[in-house]
């Protein structure tokens, strides 16, 4: 059994003191043993969440990383780093990062298997624009992003990746994919990592929905037998919406 995980997003968003107030709002309540919970806050406020989050069940994670253990690489921020801040996950490949940074499937392939050479879980975005979605591109194109981020990892990792499928026209637009077109694509995604390592390790790796999550609509991707979670942004700012969320 794959154990639900949801990860809020909180993008460039929230000052020190901004996110000391949204993690202290969560504390107050009950978190659910039934899902993993982690924040993604920016690198600023890393070091303020995981001293908030330490004694809690709530996990961490960076919202980016580079590829080098360290270097000459002005503004980068290495795996090494934020595994000693207290990270476990690192969210890689969002699509503002593919859209607006340059990222492509080798650069997110290469922070992949830096990840998981120190011990991070990465949390792979994939997903298709508006326009491929309405020329039928959607699975081609997501099942080649899936099959190039994972390329050349060892089989024994697999279990330790994350995937959110995101399709881009869903992102931060209110305007969120069905729960059975997800479910869809997400079991296409599983068939891709099956086919690369087999079907044993496929039915191991959490894959999430991520596109316009709120409250109100979280039941109908988590009800979907190959969705393991959520990818939020937007309802991740406010504890009353992020608990919302992960209490569905
Ligand atoms: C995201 O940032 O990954 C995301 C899914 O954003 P939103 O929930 O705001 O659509």
């Amino acid at each position: 059994m794959r154990k639900p995980i949801i990860a809020g997003n909180w993008k460039m968003y929230k000052t020190n003191t901004e996110a000391r107030a949204l993690v202290n709002g969560l504390k107050e309540k009950t978190m659910p043993a039934a899902v993993e919970v982690v924040l993604c806050p920016p690198f600023t406020a890393l070091t303020t969440v995981a001293e908030l989050l330490q004694g809690t069940a709530i996990g961490l994670g960076a919202q980016d990383l580079f590829w080098e253990d360290e270097g000459a690489y002005t503004g980068e921020v290495s795996p090494l780093m934020l595994k000693e801040l207290g990270c476990s996950y690192v969210i890689i490949g969002h699509s503002e990062r593919r859209q607006y940074f340059g990222e492509t499937d080798e650069t997110v392939n290469k922070k992949v298997k830096a990840a998981l050479r120190h011990g991070l879980k990465p949390i792979i975005c994939v997903g298709e624009s508006l326009q491929q979605r309405e020329a039928g591109e959607t699975n081609a194109f997501v099942a080649g992003q899936v099959e190039k981020a994972l390329d050349g990892l060892a089989p024994e990792s697999i279990p330790q990746v994350v995937i959110a499928y995101e399709p881009i026209w869903a992102i931060g637009t209110g305007r969120s994919s069905s729960g059975s077109d997800a479910n869809e694509v997400i079991g296409l995604v599983r068939q891709t990592i099956a086919k690369k390592f087999g079907s044993s390790l496929a039915e191991q790796v959490r894959i999430q929905y991520g596109g316009s999550v709120k409250p109100g609509n979280i039941k109908e991707f988590m009800d979907q037998p190959e969705i393991d979670g959520a990818l939020v942004g937007g309802a991740s700012l406010k504890a009353e919406d992020f608990y919302g969320i992960i209490s569905y």
